[in-house]
């Protein structure tokens, strides 16, 4: 199954979903997007082109351009959103198919939300309103310049 209808992750790759910011970066087996829920502007989604829900499902291509993606999109986002930390993290559990998040903290953020790790994504989606779409689509414009070009 590759394209499964009802999992986010598929219904934002296939357009039965509008995906806020487009596109960002896509190699053979993953996509980069910017993240849909309320984890602030500058956090993207590293995730398979295909309908995988458990990481021991990855073939062995997929995984060999997992690390290299994912130090990549941490070095773009490091970049372009002033953070003291960028979380690289997988929580993703069924219908959604799996999706590293990469976000970049800051002090600020911290301070303004009263957690960090696992307690500030939870308070941030008890609280936090979904990114704005303007902010959301020039981050991608930026983080897909990036891709292009650096
Ligand atoms: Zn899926």
């Amino acid at each position: 199954m590759d394209d499964v209808a009802g999992c986010i992750a598929c219904d934002l790759t296939s357009g039965r979903v509008e995906l806020p910011g487009g596109l960002i970066h896509r190699t053979t087996h993953w996509r980069v997007e910017h993240c849909v829920g309320p984890l602030g502007v500058g956090t993207l989604i590293v995730k398979p082109a295909r309908h995988v829900i458990h990481v021991a499902d990855l073939t062995d291509s997929e995984a060999d351009d997992l690390g290299p993606l994912l130090r990549r999109t941490s070095s773009i986002v490091t970049q372009l959103a002033p953070s003291s930390q960028v979380y690289v993290c997988l929580w993703s559990h069924g219908p959604a198919h799996i999706h590293f998040v990469v976000q970049p903290v800051s002090e600020e953020l911290m301070s303004r939300v009263g957690a960090h790790g696992p307690a500030l994504q939870s308070a941030m989606f008890d609280s936090e309103p979904g990114p704005d779409p303007v902010a959301v689509a020039d981050f991608a414009d930026a983080a897909r310049d990036k891709f292009e070009h650096a």
